[in-house]
């Protein structure tokens, strides 16, 4: 199955455009929250030791509800957003639990993220709680994901050859 891994967001829209071309209002995509699209400033400044090495590509640090967070890659936010505006359907599915659905929108909201949906899995496997939720697989589907298990376990369901197409596997690694 297509699984790369990407720096930054153009390396994302690169692979969506070359495995997909034009059929981007038939798209979903899965995108993953934490260390994906944003990081609470203390586990950087434990990983790096003050010392982030990609400080500069770090979007702002919000303080929401005393919670420090960071944006991992500062174009992130503008890239969904826009893939939103040309008609791809973006689903946020996090292990966080239902009772943190308040905060984690105000957080996506802090972050300027449209309308955003988001799947809570309540630490259950994120490929099951999608389908779940989707019924089935309609149209192409892209999963951006900081975790490789998680990643797996979208092949584990979606890596059957009639899927094979229309499924593209992103490590994200932001953070
Ligand atoms: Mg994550």
């Amino acid at each position: 199955m297509n699984k790369i891994t990407v720096c930054n967001p153009d390396e994302i829209l690169s692979a969506i455009n070359k495995k997909f071309s034009t059929q981007l209002d038939n798209l979903t995509i899965i995108c993953d929250i934490d260390e994906t699209l944003i990081c609470s400033s203390s586990l950087i400044k434990h990983k790096y030791k003050g010392n982030d090495p990609k400080f500069s590509l770090r979007g702002p640090t919000l303080s929401i509800e005393g919670d420090e967070i960071v944006v991992c890659h500062r174009d992130m936010p503008n890239f969904l957003n826009n893939l939103l505006d040309q008609g791809v359907k973006i689903l946020f599915v996090t292990k966080r639990s239902d009772s943190g659905k308040e905060f984690t929108y105000k957080q996506l909201n802090a972050i300027q993220i449209k309308n955003p949906i988001v799947l809570f899995t309540n630490g259950d496997n994120k490929v099951l709680t999608f389908c779940d939720y989707a019924g089935s697989l309609k149209g192409n589907l892209v999963v951006i994901d900081n975790l490789i298990n998680n990643l797996y376990s979208f092949e584990s369901i979606f890596g059957f050859p009639r899927h094979v197409n229309r499924v593209l596997l992103i490590e994200a690694n932001f953070v």
